[in-house]
Formats: structure tokens, sequence, C-alpha cells
């Protein structure tokens, strides 16, 4: 009889940004991958060698793992280890909707049945503490008919990827959670891992599931909190002349207590994790009768910032009726084309409400955006999509500058003089042009001496 010896045979479940990243990067280390998604286009897409998404080399990727024999399926096609990557929405209220889990599992339940031997099952999906054993575990019991422990294994493995770098993060992961149901469930998935780090595995944790799920929400409440923390001093920056939030997050960040990243001061947070990350984690503190004054405090904060934003344009504008807004940057940060929850769109709602005009720019994200707004009535109309910076600043009142892209730190006065009046807000402080005459620069976080250095005050 045949050795069971799969180890390196992998199914993966949802392949959008972090299923895909997974599975391309197994791939391409030499493990045998099936990718699965409901959504059929986006599987043609995929076999075709086409990202359905913007990522930092995915493309070269996707196209060495198709030469190794990844091919992706719009139903569910087990493995010996089965990794759960589907959507975890959540609503205004922190309410998340585990439908997608739900149907997954069921789905990879009635899949392996058919399969003979031991199969692994790995939640990579954000998910409140409980459903990993609840739904995931419940819905592949009924399913399968088959007994975990002996037959399936669990573990919640939650993901710490960041978009515009998900490729580089799942390969240099800093850590490895492994929430166990059992031991071999635990030992099959980090064998696993260290052929898959081959020499350098990361750090890693075992625990039980549920820290393992609360650890997910933990984390990104406290990058929250730290980017809401820095916000708070940045907008105290801005009203003490020669004050400047980059220095102030510089002298932080040297005390290796707090450490440097995640005190970018900008517009506030946003983008597919943080909001609904929070808003769930809020939720789950109120479910269970316990009090949340630091993450309220953070998500209040975030709340306020591009109303600061606001404020920042409407002193130097007046009012906003019938001006013409540049808006460069859509996605939540640069090298994605992720819009969700983008605090761009907030700002450009923001805007429109008040009566400007908005032309965006973004270099990678316009069809996103065009999706998002195209069924907000009081935005549609109001917004257009210019195809470049220069198109986009061509007789504009004013320019903000939303998201940290490259080639937007790049611009200088010349960029700027087709405005028709002079006025740009930069929220990220990546304009670093030495010309900027004849522009009036305010730079979220820095005190007015700073601010108007180049320009009137
Ligand atoms: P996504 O929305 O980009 O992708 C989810 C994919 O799952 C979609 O392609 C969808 O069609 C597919 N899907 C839904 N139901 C399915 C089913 N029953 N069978 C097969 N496919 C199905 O989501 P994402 O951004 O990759 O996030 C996935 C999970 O990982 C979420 O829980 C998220 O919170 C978490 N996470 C995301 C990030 C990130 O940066 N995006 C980082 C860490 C963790």
């Amino acid at each position: 009889m045949k050795k069971e010896n799969r180890g390196n045979e992998v199914t993966v479940v949802g392949l959008g940004y972090v299923g895909l990243s997974l599975a391309v990067c197994l791939a391409n280390r030499g493990f045998r991958v099936v990718g699965c998604d409901l959504d059929s286009e986006k599987v043609e897409r995929i076999n075709r060698g086409k990202p359905p998404i913007y990522e930092p080399h995915l493309k070269n990727f996707l196209h060495n793992s198709l030469k190794k024999g990844f091919r992706a399926f719009a139903s569910i096609v087990p493995s010996y280890i089965n990794f759960i990557a589907v959507g975890t929405p959540c609503d205004e209220r922190g309410k998340v909707d585990l439908s997608q889990v739900q149907k997954a599992s069921e789905e990879l339940g009635y899949s392996i049945t058919k399969r003979n031997g031991y199969s692994l099952v790995v939640v990579k999906s954000t998910v409140p503490p409980g459903t990993t054993e609840n739904v995931v575990k419940r819905a592949i019991e009924t399913l399968s008919g088959k007994k975990f422990g002996e037959e399936v294994g669990l573990v919640m493995n939650p993901e710490f990827l960041r978009e515009g770098s998900s490729i580089e993060d799942t390969l240099n992961p800093d850590r490895v959670i492994i929430g166990e149901y059992d031991k071999r469930s635990g030992d099959t998935l980090l064998k696993l891992y260290r052929i898959f780090y081959s020499g350098k595995m990361p750090q890693f944790l075992r625990t039980n599931i549920v820290n393992a799920e609360l650890i997910k929400y933990a984390n990104n409440a406290f990058l929250a909190t730290k980017v809401s923390f820095i916000n708070m001093i940045a907008n105290l920056c801005q009203k003490i002349p020669a004050a400047n939030v980059d220095v102030v997050a510089k002298g932080i960040g040297m005390d290796r207590r707090i450490g440097k990243q995640f005190l970018r001061a900008g517009p506030g947070w946003s983008g597919s994790c943080l909001p609904k990350d929070t808003r769930a984690l809020k939720s789950i503190f109120s479910d269970a009768g316990v009090e949340s004054p630091v993450l309220d405090g953070a998500i209040r904060m975030n709340e306020l910032q591009p109303l600061k934003v606001l404020e920042l344009i409407k002193t130097s504008l007046g009012t906003l009726k019938g001006k013409r807004v540049a808006v460069l940057g859509l996605s939540f940060k640069p090298n994605t084309d992720d819009v969700r929850d983008s605090v761009s769109i907030k700002l450009i709602k923001l805007l429109v409400e008040k009566g400007a005009e908005v032309c965006a720019y973004d270099p990678v994200a316009i069809e996103n955006a065009k999706m998002t707004v195209q069924n907000q009535n009081n935005v549609h109309g109001r917004i257009h999509f210019a195809s470049s910076v220069g198109a986009a600043l061509e007789d504009a009142d004013c320019c903000v500058v939303v998201t940290e892209w490259e080639e937007f730190g790049r611009l200088d006065a010349k960029d700027f003089s087709r405005m028709r009046n002079n006025l740009v807000v930069d929220t990220r402080r990546i304009l670093n042009s030495s010309d900027f005459d004849g522009v009036k620069l305010i730079s979220v976080g820095v005190g007015s001496m700073d601010t108007f250095a180049k320009g009137e005050n």
C-alpha cells in the first residue's frame, strides 16, 4: 500500500489577497497547490495568469506557480492540508458576517467525505473567538461525517500580512501562530511550515484555538491604537509653531519599548482590516460585558481624523461650494488597489457633501473606486476620475494628497502650477521637493512656521 506522505498537498479555499498570496507562495516553494474560489471569473483569470488584484510580485509568482502545476477551481478540491481564507466582512455595528466561512466549511466538509486518510483544516480567515470550533468544526463534522482528532485535524492560524507587500510578508512573517485543536493538528501544520520556510523558520507560538482567534483581533486593535495615538499627537503639532510629528514620532520610535512602526500620522487608518477588525473587537467586548475605553478612543480618534483634514481645507479655502478638489490616491495605502474602507473615499464623500467637485487619481485603484462609488447617489456625478496626476490637478482649487504613492512624493511647484488656486494639503508629508514656490502647502502634523515656510500664510 502507498505510504501516506501528502504533506505537500495543499488546498487554499478563497483566492483573495490572503488566499492567492499563500497559494502562489506555497506553489513557488514546491508544494502541490490547488486553489478554490466560488467566483468563476476570478478562477478563470487566475488560470490565465492574470492576477485579479494588484500586489507587487504577484504576477511573476502566479506565472511560476502555473508552470509548476498550480490550478484554480470554482468548486472545492480537497487536499491533505486545507486552508480557509475566505472573507469575513463586518457591518457598521461590528457584527462579523460569517456566511463565507460557513459556506466554505460546509463545502469543504462535503468534499473531504471522499478523501481517504487524515485531512487538516486550517482557518486563516480572521474570525471571532469560538467561530473555529462552533462554525467551522461543526459544519465539517456534520457534512463529512468524519471524526475530529482521528480523521480530521483543525488549526486556527491567523494571517498578519500587509497588503502592498503580501508576497514578501507571506514568505517572511514576523511569527506564526498555531491555535491547535490537538497536538497532531499542530504538528501537521508545523511540519508544512518547516518545509515552506526551510532553514528560516520564523518564531512561532503554539496555543489553543481561541487564543489564536483573539491574538489576531488584539494585534490589529493595538496597531490601530498606535496610529490613532500618533494622529492625536499630529493634531497637536499642527497647532504648535515649528513642531513636526515625523520628528516626534522618530524620537518616540527610538524607544525599543515602543518601536518605530505604525507611527506614521495621516488622515486616519483605513483599509480592509483595521476598521472591520476594530469594530468587530468592540462588539466582542460588548457581548462579553467588558468595557473597552482604549479601543473606543482609538476608533473615535479615527472617525475624527478625516474631519480634521476637511477642516484644514475649509480654513484655507473658505466655502467648498463649487470648488474643485483634486484628490491624489484612492487605495488605502500604496502598492495595492484595495479601496475597502479607504479613508480617501470617506474624505471624497465629505468634500462632496460640502459642495465640492472632486477629481481623483490613483495609479491602480480607479476601477475599484468607481465600483465603490457607483451606487452612492450622494457622490455619484460629483466625482470624476483622471487618467494622470496632471489631469487631476488641472484647474483645481485645492489638492489633497491622501495615499503615499511614490509618484506623488516627486511632485513639485511646476506640477501644481496648473491648478486654479495654489492650496495643497499633504496628509502624509511626502511632498519633499525643495521647490514649492507659489504653493500654499499645508502638511498634516506640521506646525504653522514649517507649514507655510514656502507659501503665504
Ligand atoms: P477577499 O475578500 O479579498 O477574498 C476572499 C475570497 O474568498 C474571495 O475571492 C471570495 O470569492 C472567496 N470566497 C468566498 N466564499 C467562498 C467559498 N464558499 N468558497 C470559495 N471561495 C469563497 O478577502 P481577503 O482580504 O483575502 O481576506 C481573507 C481573510 O483574511 C479575512 O478574514 C481577512 O480579515 C483576513 N486577513 C486579510 C488581510 C488583508 O490584508 N487582506 C490580512 C490578514 C488577514
